[in-house]
């Protein structure tokens, strides 16, 4: 047998609900193809009182590090060794990294965002308007401000929660933060440099509007999305024609799988191959 075979794979996990619709699998197996890495990410649909005996699992046999997403964002954090800066202050891990024989929590979601807002703009002294206030807004909220951002406000449907980031970002970070409720057709404040749709609304549905006043985008906003799928939203689609700049969820679903591999392997890897894995599961290909 000739000496370069090797049976024994590296293993990354993935620990959530519903993981059978979730596209990371297959990008990140893509990447390990591409980049002659005898890897696997596995998947682990299991019940929430098992969390603990997973991630024990997960260290007996050796895992390299894994994602977990809902609902293990947060409870996951008990039964790890440490965390990274952003996922300290989000209080929510979405990756967990083999450090020196430490599982460390780290989040990319936040981070694969900021990744593609540097393809259009600079973060830094930008006063932005988030919509929402759930794990992906947070998770934003955190990166823009640790990235230099100026102002954030904050605009959601639920005062508790709207508050609550507020108060995160305003304490904890060097960035002023502000509530807004949202209650009625939204309209963005003339002094907003960047409009964040961190909400669902959009979610597996072209024409669903978030409640904003559209006559309120100026031309000279960057308006961003979070929606995967489908990419183009309704508020894009008005955004676009509006003439303002515009990026969508894709970028940041497909560099979140990027900062993840690049943690567990060491290598970047090459840009366009997970996107395009992307594209196929979307595309139905
Ligand atoms: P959460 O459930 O944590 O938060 C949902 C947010 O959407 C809340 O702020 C909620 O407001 C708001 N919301 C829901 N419906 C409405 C509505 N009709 N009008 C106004 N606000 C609304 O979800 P996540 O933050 O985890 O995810 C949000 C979206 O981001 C999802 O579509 C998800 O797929 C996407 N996402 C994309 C990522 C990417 O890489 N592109 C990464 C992570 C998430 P309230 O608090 O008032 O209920």
């Amino acid at each position: 047998m000739a000496t370069d075979w090797n049976f024994l794979q590296e293993l990354v996990f993935n620990f959530g609900h519903q993981l059978a619709t979730n596209p990371t699998q297959y990008m990140m197996e893509q990447a390990f193809a591409h980049h002659g890495l005898n890897w696997r990410y596995v998947q682990f649909e299991f019940t929430e009182d098992k969390l603990a005996d997973a991630v024990q699992a997960m260290r007996v046999l050796g895992f390299r590090g894994g994602n977990c997403t809902i609902p293990y964002k947060v409870a996951i954090i008990s039964h790890l060794d440490g965390l990274g800066e952003s996922a300290a202050l989000m209080e929510a891990v979405n990756c967990v990294v083999l450090r020196e024989g430490q599982l460390i929590g780290e989040n990319t979601d936040g981070k694969g965002f900021l990744q593609s807002f540097r393809g259009v703009a600079e973060p830094a002294g930008k006063r932005v308007t988030l919509l929402g206030a759930g794990g992906a807004a947070r998770a934003i909220a955190v990166e823009l401000a640790l990235a230099g951002a100026a102002s954030l406000t904050i605009v959601n449907r639920d005062a508790q929660r709207g508050e609550a980031l507020t108060r995160l970002i305003a304490d904890r970070t060097a960035a002023r933060a502000n509530f807004v409720p949202w209650d009625g057709q939204y309209a963005v404040d003339p002094d907003t440099e960047v409009l964040v749709n961190a909400t669902s609304v959009g979610m597996n549905d072209a024409t669903a509007e978030v409640a904003l006043a559209y006559d309120s985008l100026r031309a000279d906003l960057l308006v961003a999305d979070v929606i995967v799928d489908p990419p183009q939203t309704a508020l894009l689609r008005a955004a676009a024609e509006r003439g303002c700049t515009t990026l969508d969820g894709l970028g940041m679903v497909v560099n979140q799988a990027q900062i993840a591999f690049g943690y567990w392997t060491g290598i970047e890897a090459q840009p366009g191959v997970m996107r395009d894995a992307l594209q196929q599961v979307l595309q139905g290909e």
